[in-house]
């Protein structure tokens, strides 16, 4: 059996199936670069790296291209607003999301294409649904993309068993103002956007006069450079982009090039944040700076991300947090028991997490067929669990140990978790939490022995024990 996965397409679960000789074709749309990426999509982007670590332990090549979106509404609107051209304003949070990448040991895609490099490529893939008959231009200078031109239009969401939505809005939040432009029907598209005075300087030169694209049509763009016009393996999002943005791609790209666009969809459910939707005005909206500066290493932070079935809501919380700290925490022990009987140290453990699969998992099998069937790390992650609590290490030899150490380093390498990378003693408290010890400190000072008692509480909550000496107190993390 292969890795198997399931595919909104066919609401089935399908074995990866790269073409004959060819590394998998892995497509996955990527971030909007106007400001960090928040834990929802860190969420998203984490799930695909997993699948992307299991299907390399498991002996697939994968060529996996992730875009980088530095042209749309926001951008423009936020790069204006910071006083920066596009390019900068874009560079930066690109290396932003880059350097949360890293951090969360995410590993780099094969190719990561960005869509204002790809302005030629999309232009011409306009010119060739013109010709074709699947778009027409406008007196403003758009093109849109002729929806009743593609019979298989909502095969993707069923949208043909829903009514079919008008697009006004489409989940990039771009709107598309009826009134405003003359589309002969008001589920088409735009693929081209013909120039607005609010764009200032972000406009290119094309047949249909200066414009910019239009979100859709670069991902289609992006995939063709990427692979060469062939028909991609698998292609993966949040839920939330199945419509109206990846059927968009589906009928730009099938239109042009006559073939199927994607044999397999791979979508991830949407993360919630203390049972809510996460948003701004809410103020629920994490980064990874956001948790760290609360004590939580990133590490951690992909522990909790991945640790969740994906095609579930995750409700993120902090209780699940500090379950996830101590989660990893009792797997670094297990690690550290089972090096001790090899009479190896700590720093031994990285030459074990690779990708290089033992012939036999033993004991951990379970963990691993959990990841190989439809990526279920909450029941590898349970496996996981259940060997630690029947303390191998005990009964095991030299030889034995580093068998089990094998297979646990691929089970690592397969979630991306690295082992020890906290100093637990050289952890430096978040301002915050320092203040709350410091208000115990001076209520126990005070006498005040209710108040102090309280705040060591709060301070646990939060994942922190407080530890008085003579002349203060030390924080170590729970
Ligand atoms: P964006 O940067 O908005 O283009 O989104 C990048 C990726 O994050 C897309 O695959 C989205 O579907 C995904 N995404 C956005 N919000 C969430 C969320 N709350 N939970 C999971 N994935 C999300
Ligand atoms: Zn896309």
């Amino acid at each position: 059996m292969s890795v198997q996965l399931y595919d909104t397409l066919s609401r089935s679960v399908k074995a990866l199936a790269p073409a004959s000789d060819q590394a998998l074709r892995f497509y996955c749309c990527g971030p909007t670069v106007y400001g960090p990426a928040h834990i929802g999509n860190f969420r998203t982007f984490l799930i695909q790296d997993v699948l992307r670590r299991v299907a390399e332990a498991d002996g697939i090549e994968v060529k996996h291209v992730r875009n980088i979106t530095d042209v749309d509404d926001k951008t423009i609107r936020r790069s204006i607003e910071a006083g920066l051209s596009l390019g900068e304003f874009t560079a930066k949070w690109t290396a932003k999301f880059h350097a949360d990448c890293d951090a969360l040991n995410m590993r780099p895609p094969s190719i990561e294409p960005s869509a204002v490099a790809h302005i030629p490529q999309q232009i011409a893939l306009v010119e060739t649904l013109i010709k074709k008959g699947h778009a027409y231009s406008t007196d403003d200078g758009s093109v849109y993309f002729r929806v009743n031109s593609f019979e298989d239009y909502g095969r993707l969401s069923r949208l043909k068993q829903r009514e079919l939505k008008t697009q006004t809005e489409n989940s990039a939040g771009e709107v598309n103002d009826a009134d405003e432009y003359d589309r002969e029907s008001v589920t088409d598209f735009a693929l081209w956007k013909g120039r607005k005075a609010e764009d200032k300087a972000n406009y290119w030169a094309s047949p249909w006069g200066e414009g910019r694209p239009g979100w859709h049509l670069e991902c289609s763009a992006m995939v063709e450079a990427a692979f060469d016009g062939a028909t991609i393996d698998l292609h993966g999002g949040g839920i939330d982009l199945c419509f109206p943005h990846h059927e968009n791609e589906i009928a730009q790209s099938e239109c042009a090039h006559g073939h199927d666009f994607c044999k397999h969809w791979f979508h991830s459910a949407h993360l919630m944040v203390e049972g809510a939707k996460m948003s701004k005005s809410l103020g629920n909206l994490y980064t990874l700076d956001d948790l760290q500066q609360k004590g939580f290493s990133p590490m951690v932070v992909r522990y909790t991300l991945i640790a969740g079935s994906y095609r579930q809501q995750l409700n993120f919380t902090f209780d699940g947090l500090h379950a996830s700290q101590s989660g990893l925490t009792k797997i670094e022990r297990f690690a550290e028991s089972l090096l001790a009987v090899t009479g190896q140290d700590k720093a031994a453990m990285n030459s074990y997490i690779c990708a290089d699969a033992p012939e036999n998992f033993g004991r951990l099998i379970k963990a691993w067929d959990a990841l190989r069937n439809n990526l279920n790390t909450a029941a590898s992650l349970g496996a996981i669990f259940g060997v630690i609590g029947s303390n191998p290490a005990a009964s095991l030899d030299a030889d034995g140990a580093r068998a089990m150490l094998k297979a646990l380093g691929t089970l690592l390498y397969a979630l991306g978790l690295q082992l020890f990378t906290v100093d637990e003693a050289t952890v430096d408290a978040p301002e915050a939490i320092v203040a709350l010890a410091q208000a115990r400190w001076d209520a126990k000072q005070a006498k005040d022995w209710a108040k102090a008692d309280q705040l060591r509480d709060a301070l646990l909550t939060e994942g922190w024990v407080v530890k008085d000496n003579k002349d203060g107190f030390d924080l170590e993390l729970k």
